[in-house]
């Protein structure tokens, strides 16, 4: 689930597992988990992992594949491994 912080801009994915529950009266309810762990349901407050900023944007999933300008890149990009010629040659004389 994508998340964007209001405060730095940062945005960052967190995985979320919900599980719907029901009990013997017949009240359901759900429970969230992060990375296997019960945690916080995202809306009761997540905080940015790069300002600690608890201003923070939800996007629902799939957002980001369709504004992939979003996601900062992973690496930067890698050198070319070409050599920089000039196309012009040199005169001979
Ligand atoms: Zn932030």
């Amino acid at each position: 689930m994508p998340f964007e912080c209001r405060h730095c801009w940062h945005v960052w994915q967190e995985d979320y597992v919900v599980r719907h529950f029901e009990n013997d009266h017949g009240n359901t309810g759900e429970i969230w988990l992060r990375r296997g762990l019960p945690a916080a349901p995202p809306s009761a407050g997540v905080s940015c992992p790069q300002c600690g900023c608890q201003d923070v944007t939800m996007f629902p999933d799939g957002y980001l594949s369709r504004h992939p300008e979003l996601i900062p890149p992973a690496e930067p990009p890698a050198p070319d491994a070409t050599p920089l010629l000039t196309p012009v040659r040199k005169p001979l004389y």
